[in-house]
């Protein structure tokens, strides 16, 4: 595989310039050794004209600046591989482990009460939050559909995966890259995707908590690497309730926790059975608005996900839109919060509520 950009890192992983990201992406050695760009030699031989080479260094300084990946994997390693997005049935669940949440590292319950649909940016702001969940339930491995993170990474494309803790622990991997990402954030989506609202007192604290325990090992794992030394990734903030459900009890559970609940204004049904790519593309690209949070699926449920999307990117930005992390919203603009959970209007969760 040709290795085709190095770029120098001096990384704090969530706050990257907002730049859309030069082809091809993320192109990154394993032995954690930074290359200087190929840009850099050519441009030795621009004899043409000063100012060719005065815009080609500034062109590589802004790159430079742009992408700065972390050394830990090959390409061919963070690529799609086919058949990954597929879920596997399992005969018995994969039991959380590790430490008690209290060794975890603490996150500031800063939380906003309610849940969060969408952020009110200032004029002129036009960011939207591409969101993707990986969903996964305690008698299945999920799938993981590297066409999505791909085809986001190829286009710069700022996202939010919203992982849950038993997903995190059957692709560790994946989500090591994701979380090594500066493209990318990442939150929790529970445990093993039970509904928070049919659960109480220890079932709920552990659906949490469990996920967090098994992102704080993910996050360690990967920063203890010597590939990712002198690169910071904060710990999790966000969650996302499964289903899309939620009640009292598990909104003070979340909030307890130190996270912040982010739902969605724009939901075009990825898992939906026979949804098509346009539909789905035609879904975001009219109902977003600036400050939109967008819900969909990078686990192989949303079959048209990927290709919904290279649809709808090109066509947000033809309207002058552009992408943020969630985090990155909420710190451009003020939450719009709900006090209850729901997909498109409230009530339409209730249908989830049987004991799982
Ligand atoms: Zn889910």
């Amino acid at each position: 595989m040709d290795l085709t950009l190095f770029h120098t890192h001096d990384g704090v992983k969530n706050e990257p310039p907002r730049r859309r990201r030069a082809s091809p992406p993320l192109v990154i050695r394993a032995a954690g050794r930074y290359h200087a760009s190929p840009m850099k030699t050519s441009l030795t031989r621009i004899r043409h004209t000063m100012l060719a080479s005065i815009l080609l260094t500034l062109s590589s300084v802004v790159s430079a600046l742009a992408d700065p990946p972390p050394a830990c994997w090959s390409a061919e390693a963070l690529a799609a591989k086919p058949g990954e997005e597929r879920a596997i049935r399992l005969t018995s669940p994969v039991e959380p482990t590790g430490d008690a949440p209290a060794a975890t590292t603490p996150v500031p319950r800063d939380a906003p009460r309610g849940v969060v649909r969408r952020v009110r940016l200032p004029d002129g702001d036009r960011r939207i939050a591409l969101t993707f969940d990986l969903c996964e339930s305690a008698r299945e491995i999920a799938g993981y559909d590297g066409r999505i993170v791909d085809l986001l990474r190829a286009e710069g494309v700022r996202a939010t995966f919203f992982a849950g803790g038993h997903w995190m622990r059957t692709h560790g991997e994946r989500a090591a890259q994701l979380l090594a990402d500066p493209l990318f954030e990442v939150g929790q989506h529970g445990w093993s995707h039970r509904n928070l609202a049919v659960l109480g007192g220890d079932d709920l604290r552990r659906e949490i908590d469990a996920a967090t325990v098994e992102a704080a090992r993910v996050r360690s794992e990967l920063l203890a690497r010597p590939c990712m030394a002198g690169v910071a990734i904060a710990p999790l903030k966000s969650f996302r309730y499964p289903f899309g459900d939620c009640d009292d009890a598990a909104q003070t559970a979340v909030r307890d926790a130190g996270l912040t609940a982010i739902q969605w204004d724009v939901a075009p049904g990825d898992p939906a059975p026979g949804i098509g790519a346009r539909a789905i593309a035609r879904t975001i690209v009219n109902d977003v608005r600036p400050g939109s949070i967008v819900v969909l699926h990078a686990n192989g449920r949303g079959r048209r996900t990927a290709e919904a999307l290279a649809i709808a990117i090109p066509e947000l930005r033809a309207r002058g839109y552009a992408f943020a992390t969630i985090r990155e919203l909420l710190a451009a603009g003020e939450p719009e919060i709900e006090t209850r959970c729901f997909v498109s209007r409230p009530g339409d969760t209730l249908r989830y509520r049987r004991a799982r």
